[in-house]
């Protein structure tokens, strides 16, 4: 059986030898996703360079995608390394602070008294531990416990509502882009962006980073902050993709908020021909057991019904126990909610006006490979946009992307129901058509005498947009 939802997942202390990566990847690995939270630089270069090495070892493609610390407010460091809050207790934010205690501890945003109004209600360490702020003096926050708990050093502050106005991209996110940039990352996730206008200037910049290596990545928004919800759609226009980044979000947003949010966002994303990935404690206590809770396998499998492109691992997989039993878990549980998935063609697709030859080929294929209900689409393609088009509806045929080009191979490996297979290409339609269908019959995707729908580009061999399609039975050449 072939699973159309992909596997994204994050790699720490618990995955960085090559023999668990290849175990890993072959449980079902799509997306490979450096976490720049932690680490250093040269970490992540020794992280990426074994993923290729793994990726090679199992004979596929697999993308990098580099994830960006971005502006997430912390508290200082503790003198014990750590604190218990009870409620009720006083306890001040302060700018000034070198080393925190009982009573203080200091900020990364020195600005956050700034941000700051009182009644303001603070979540840290994602909301187990909740501050009223009373009043703002100077570089301090004076604030009383309402719901007390551990406190350790440098957890995660954030505002109930959002509003707080740290600028998206920090130094230390421009240094990693370049880091990511040197080992070429198929995907930069940003982290909290507000508004169009942060995505953009994340892209401009990894494009300028990417520039000596002849590399330009795909952007994915991180939808974290209650303020870029609003501006969705904008995000959106400006990124190849967004991440439910439900971990921050549900911090800013309330949890109840989420699930009603993550199926608008996917559907959005989709709509927009964007891609989205479903994150965040998916299979969280896989950290420590080596089977799932019940309530998490529904979460996995409705992000599937959802049309999500990818589910994702954080820490199950980057500082867990079982990182390569969390992954066959989720490939297994995304194949049993395909099997129920409904596939009619939609039915607002019949009255879209296309503006694009390319996009009415891609469309097209879809419409004659369901109705003819053939074994595969096979799209030759430079940059997989034909595939990612197609990948957008639901469609129980698998979308075979072929392509010259091993940067289009990694990126299309997020793709939902998509297939990217390398085949070279020439002037010479007959043989390239033959070369797919060899490929597919090589890679049992179909048999002598099943028939396909394929898109191409005329003349064959020249990068420009498909404009041909051809219903191909096999065996044909
Ligand atoms: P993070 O992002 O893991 O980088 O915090 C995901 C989330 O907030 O859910
Ligand atoms: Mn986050």
């Amino acid at each position: 059986m072939r699973r159309a939802t992909k596997i994204v997942a994050t790699i720490g202390p618990a995955s960085s030898t090559l023999e668990i990566l290849v175990s890993m990847i072959r449980a079902g690995v799509d997306v490979v996703r450096l976490n720049f939270s932690h680490g250093k630089a040269q970490d992540h270069i020794d992280r990426a360079t074994m993923v290729r090495e793994a990726a090679a070892i199992c004979g596929r493609e697999v993308a990098i995608m580099a994830d960006l610390q971005g502006p997430k407010i912390r508290v200082g460091k503790f003198e014990h390394n750590k604190i218990t809050l009870v409620v009720g207790e006083k306890f001040i934010l302060d700018s000034d602070c070198e080393m925190g205690n009982q009573d203080r501890v200091g900020l990364d945003y020195k600005e956050l008294p700034r941000d700051l109004r009182p009644a303001d209600v603070l979540l840290l360490n994602d909301g187990l531990v909740v501050l009223v702020v009373d009043r703002i003096l100077g570089n301090e926050i004076h604030t009383h416990v309402k719901i007390g708990g551990e406190l350790s050093n440098n957890k995660g502050i954030n505002r109930q509502g959002g509003g707080l106005t740290a600028a998206a991209l920090t130094s230390k996110d421009m240094e990693d882009i370049r880091t990511a940039m040197s080992f070429r990352a198929d995907y930069v996730a940003v982290s909290f962006p507000k508004n169009a206008t942060d995505m953009v200037m994340a892209r401009q910049l990894a494009n300028i980073a990417g520039e000596p290596f002849k590399h330009r990545p795909q952007m994915i928004a991180k939808i974290e902050r209650a303020e870029a919800i609003p501006a969705l759609q904008e995000i959106l226009d400006a990124s190849d993709g967004i991440m439910v980044a439900r971990g921050d979000l549900a911090v800013e947003v309330g949890n109840a908020a989420v699930p009603a949010l993550q199926k608008r966002m996917i559907k959005m994303a989709r709509a927009s021909n964007k891609l989205a990935i479903t994150a965040t404690q998916m299979m969280e206590s896989m950290i420590v057991n080596a089977v799932p809770t019940r309530a998490e396998v529904s979460d996995v499998a409705n992000a599937v019904l959802d049309g999500t492109d990818a589910v994702m691992t954080s820490a199950e997989t980057a500082s867990g126990k079982f990182p390569v039993e969390t992954v066959e878990v989720m490939a297994a549980v995304c194949l049993e909610a395909e099997k129920s998935e409904d596939y009619r063609l939609d039915a607002d697709f019949m009255n879209v006006v296309f503006t694009r030859i390319d996009q009415s080929i891609a469309y097209g294929a879809l419409f004659t490979a369901h109705h003819l209900q053939v074994k595969a689409i096979a799209a030759l393609t430079e940059s997989a946009s034909t595939a990612l088009w197609m990948s957008r509806h639901n469609i129980n045929i698998p979308i075979v992307a072929l392509t010259p080009n091993v940067a289009t191979q990694r990126r299309a490996s997020l793709f939902r129901n998509v297939i990217a297979l390398e085949l070279q290409q020439s002037t010479d339609t007959d043989a390239v058509l033959k070369g797919a269908q060899d490929l597919l019959l090589e890679k049992g995707f179909v048999e002598t005498g099943d028939m396909i729908v394929v898109t191409w580009g005329e003349p064959m061999g020249q990068v420009g947009g498909t404009n041909a399609l051809k219903i191909m039975r096999i065996g044909e050449y």
